[in-house]
């Protein structure tokens, strides 16, 4: 099943820090980790078996994988894999960062997401930035419908000769509110080199 693509206006830094608050990193380890029990120690709260793939294909016999509840994150110290809830997430779903903050979200948060778009529809109308923002967009549907297709690493080679260009144009505005919408739009930049790196 293919995911539908991130809107370009997602605020994730935002997502991040609500989700942190509410997700529980033991509800996450009990739905992917074997043998998860109580640990206590000044670091951590948990031991599980690593559910890392790529540590004994994801079934060693020791309990390497230690996880703190209260400050989710996590470590293996047998592979050495570390990081928090939605590094978690990434490492077993085979998405990104930001990916991982849009699902857990989308699973978790209680219906709006939080867009980055902090100027009055007016201000944002008369911008370039608005056109540009929609072009992206567009281009990214395009990229999803022809993943798969020979075609498609000629459209990534293309798609990023167009945000350098977006870049230029975002680097003119001088409009200090457009910094969250560039930080998205910059996030949104990376997935798309990612999946021309993955061919
Ligand atoms: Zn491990």
């Amino acid at each position: 099943m293919s995911r539908p693509p991130v809107p370009w206006d997602f605020d994730y830094e935002v997502a991040a820090e609500v989700l942190k608050e509410h997700v529980s990193m033991e509800d996450l380890a009990n739905k992917y980790c074997r043998e998860v029990r109580f640990f206590r120690s000044p670091t951590f709260t948990h031991s599980c078996k690593c559910p890392s793939r790529r540590h004994k294909g994801g079934f060693e016999k020791k309990s390497s994988f230690f996880f703190s509840e209260e400050g989710k994150f996590y470590k293996c110290f047998a592979c050495q894999i570390h990081g928090d809830i939605f590094d978690f997430i990434s490492l077993l779903e085979g998405t990104s960062r930001f990916e991982s903050i849009y699902e857990i979200y989308c699973a978790n948060g209680s219906g709006e997401l939080p867009t980055t778009t902090r100027i009055s529809n007016k201000e944002f109308s008369d911008t370039k930035l608005k056109k540009e923002l929609e072009l992206s967009s567009r281009i990214r549907d395009l990229l999803q419908s022809y993943k798969g297709k020979p075609q498609y690493p000629w459209l990534c080679t293309w798609a990023n000769s167009v945000f350098i260009r977006m870049d230029e144009t975002f680097s003119k505005i001088p409009n200090g509110e457009i910094s969250r919408i560039l930080s998205s739009y910059n996030q949104f930049n990376i997935e798309i080199l990612r999946k021309v790196e993955e061919l």
